[in-house]
């Protein structure tokens, strides 16, 4: 039987480069595809931008296939690297508007229009220059919205490209690729015509994308449900709701042998659900390294999170500030917007014998927090799916958050009798949140409850195979109706 084919395309893949979730997401999805043993075999081979980071890991990769776009009068040279890594064909794209030198992002939307445009462009036409033409064309997030857009045109005169389908995945709505006009009207591209996209999404590549995608994939069906009203739509939930039909919600999964809690080279004393005795080393190890009391039967808080409005951190701080009169011990770790940093700090100030900060990016650190801690808090504003909340359930941490996207979809609430893994709560102020906190404070006294708790987060399946399969039923589905 002839596989399916699917070009899968990113701006980023761990562990070549990875930026934020959509490099977890990038670098472990498509294996997993690959992996599945199903009746129908599937060839996803990933395509991205050959970044200075990877050109240094991986120098001078043969080319495939080389080629010119043109912007105006202006030819800019393509070339498509190749390699295979763990059995999966990988392209990397290369040409001027793709620095030698610099970061996978810049700072400076116009640049990261004519990098991220070049690629989506020069993405769509390598595979009729290598004479491989794939079923489908999976794109993620706004960097590479724009082939989806473009493929819809090519359809129109171009037989190789007539039966090709597409996917679009939003790991993050807000992020659409905004300010990149200048590249938009250089490479001549048109802008859209629909009637229910707002004026100022006429250009914009993620609209642009959703609007000519087969399929939409959101990552959670709660925030595929979410997008459509006001509150998270950014503007576009009149749109998204027009084209609801094609809008379904796979929650990422998690890479679970490198987030193994028995297996965890970080940790002081590693420990699976089947004893749980071990965990508390892990505790009083990380109190002595941040000289907070040692004293197991004090909770112990956790925060870790890219310090921005969207997680919520300000409200945890608040929060807590509110129920100092329980007993509780908090480590926040995190870096971004200077004003949470601070407000994490003045927190640690103002209760110097129980908050302790650390404002940095710290993998292992992070790792022995999650296998330390008692709670994790995570009241998110929104969250398309966050990783956190898994991250912590597997290392028997139990989460606090807020009812929100992917949070929502895999944590069960401790109302839920026998079922729950953690706490939940509806509305994202600090009011909610504290009562929840107190809520799971109180339960943490209750020794055996909580470690019910525990086992019940440590058993989930947050498997990539699981999200796989839901992908290729997916990719399955779009190709049945060719
Ligand atoms: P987002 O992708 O929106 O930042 P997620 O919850 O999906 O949020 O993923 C965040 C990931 O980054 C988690 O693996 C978390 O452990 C990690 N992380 C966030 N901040 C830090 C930090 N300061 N140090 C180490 N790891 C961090």
């Amino acid at each position: 039987m002839d596989p399916s084919k699917i070009l899968f395309l990113a701006a980023e893949a761990a562990p070549l480069v990875k930026v934020g979730g959509l490099g977890d997401v990038a670098g472990s999805l498509p294996k997993a595809i690959s992996r599945l043993a199903l009746g129908q075999p599937i060839d996803i081979r990933i395509v991205l931008p050959y970044h200075a980071a990877i050109q240094q890991k991986l120098p001078g990769l043969p080319i495939v296939a080389s080629f010119p776009l043109y912007a105006g009068e202006v030819e800019i040279p393509v070339a498509v690297h190749q390699a295979i890594i763990d059995d999966i064909k990988w392209y990397f794209i290369s040409g001027p508007p793709i620095p030698k030198d610099g970061e996978v992002y810049s700072i400076d939307n116009r640049e990261d229009g004519w990098k991220f445009l070049f690629f989506s462009l020069a993405a769509l036409e390598f595979p009729e220059r290598i004479g491989w033409r794939p079923d489908i064309i999976h794109s993620n997030d706004w960097h590479t919205a724009l082939t989806i857009y473009c493929l819809k045109y090519r359809k129109q005169n171009d037989p190789f490209y007539r039966k090709i389908r597409s996917v679009l995945t939003i790991h993050n709505l807000t992020f659409m690729g905004g300010g990149t006009d200048e590249a938009f009207d250089g490479f001549g591209l048109p802008p859209s015509t629909a009637d229910d996209l707002p004026w100022w999404a006429k250009k914009m590549p993620l609209p642009l994308g959703l609007q000519a995608a087969d399929r939409i994939v959101a990552v959670s069906p709660t925030y595929a449900q979410e997008i459509l009203g006001p509150v998270y739509g950014c503007g576009l939930e009149g749109f998204l709701q027009h084209r609801q039909d094609r809008i379904v919600g796979i929650v990422n999964g998690l890479d679970q042998d490198s987030w193994n809690p028995a297996a965890d080279s970080m940790l002081a004393s590693p420990f699976s659900v089947k004893n749980l005795e071990p965990r508390l080393k892990n505790k009083r190890a990380l109190a002595r390294e941040f000289n907070l009391d040692d004293d197991p039967s004090i909770p112990l808080l956790i925060l870790i999170s890219r310090m921005d409005l969207q997680k919520g951190c300000d409200l945890a701080i608040e929060g807590l500030f509110r129920l100092q009169h329980l007993p509780w011990q908090a480590l926040f770790l995190g870096t971004g917007n200077p004003y949470l940093e601070e407000s994490c700090r003045e927190l640690a100030a103002q209760l110097p014998t129980r908050v302790r900060t650390a404002m940095r990016f710290d993998g292992g650190l992070s790792r022995r927090m999650y296998a330390g801690g008692d709670i994790l808090l995570m009241p998110s504003r929104y969250e398309p799916c966050g990783l956190a909340q898994m991250i912590a359930m597997r290392y028997g941490c139990i989460p606090v958050a807020h009812a929100t996207g992917g949070l929502k979809d895999t944590i069960i609430d401790f109302s839920e009798k026998d079922r729950g893994t953690g706490f939940l709560f509806e509305e994202a102020n600090a009011q909610v949140f504290a009562q929840t906190l107190q809520r799971a404070l109180a339960i943490f006294e209750v020794r055996s409850a909580w470690s019910d708790i525990q086992k019940r987060g440590m058993a989930q399946d947050f498997s990539w195979e699981k999200s796989a399969r839901a992908y290729s039923r997916l990719y399955q589905e779009l190709l049945e109706e060719v």
